[in-house]
């Protein structure tokens, strides 16, 4: 009988942390991205409901969010957004305007920013893309825990287990790049799109790109790019799927580097960044 009760509450416990509410009874978070999406749902799990703003394959330079989108951020628990990203800037009025009670997080705070010559209509020389670092998604998983334990404090317990499984595959994830990119040679790669800053920031990678401050290369730009990579021995030429490839296909052929199609805005976020280490050490 000693150990009967125990046990009895054992269960129960056990039933409600396995309770699985329908997305109805969830309370809503809004994200701007699908990597946030990612990141979020990791921490928070069956407890909240997630949502991205932007749709895949829209830009999140230049998104508008829908009138629609706007009207259900007023019931979302907490909206996380980049801080970074070009919509969000100059959309940020208007989100906080129709949703003035909303608990407006934002995941770059803190973060160190590299310089960058985006040419985003809103970002000031930062970039953005800060999530294509697990040092940095490591940063930001600290900061989406805290928010939801603030908002949602019942679920304190569920959500620190949840982080620290997080941070532990992005350790692992983090250890597996570099595993992959250790012996690599030639490190500098180039990509349509410059979204990989911070990872080779990370890695010790040097990242070339397409775009420049936001415009497609003109034909000297695309001359100095092919000699550069020549001179570089890059491998690998990245394109994304938002992002027009056609001159990097064509700098490709004439260096003699082989093409890789990019997502860093998937969601399978984890599965992408191994996608880029892979990449790159296949080339090596
Ligand atoms: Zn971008």
């Amino acid at each position: 009988m000693k150990h009967l009760i125990p046990l009895f509450l054992l269960c129960i416990l056990g039933m409600a942390a396995c309770h699985r509410p329908s997305a109805a009874d969830r309370p809503q978070v809004v994200v701007s991205i699908e990597p946030l999406r990612h990141f979020v749902e990791a921490v928070a799990g069956e407890r909240c409901e997630v949502v991205a703003l932007v749709p895949s394959g829209a830009s999140p330079e230049t998104y508008e969010p829908t009138p629609r989108q706007l009207v259900a951020m007023n019931d979302a628990l907490i909206y996380f957004r980049v801080g970074t990203l070009g919509f969000e800037r100059t959309r940020l009025e208007k989100i906080r305007e129709n949703a003035p009670g909303v608990r407006m997080v934002s995941l770059s705070d803190g973060l160190t920013l590299l310089p960058h010559s985006h040419g985003d209509a809103a970002a000031d020389g930062e970039d953005p893309h800060v999530w294509t670092s697990p040092l940095n998604v490591r940063t930001m998983a600290t900061k989406i825990h805290a928010a939801l334990c603030e908002a949602d404090s019942a679920g304190t317990a569920y959500y620190t287990q949840r982080l620290q499984a997080f941070v532990q595959r992005v350790d692992s994830l983090d250890a597996a790049i570099k595993t992959l990119l250790q012996d690599c040679p030639n490190r500098t790669f180039l990509i349509q799109h410059p979204a990989l800053g911070y990872f080779a920031r990370d890695y010790g990678l040097h990242q070339l790109s397409v775009e420049h401050e936001g415009k497609e290369a003109g034909t000297a730009r695309v001359e100095q790019l092919i000699r550069a990579c020549r001179a570089k021995g890059v491998h690998t030429v990245f394109v994304q799927p938002e992002h027009r490839g056609r001159v990097a296909n064509a700098i490709a052929r004439e260096a003699g580097a082989e093409v890789v199609e990019v997502n860093p805005l998937s969601y399978e976020w984890e599965a992408e960044m191994i996608r880029i280490a892979k990449a790159l050490a296949d080339g090596c």
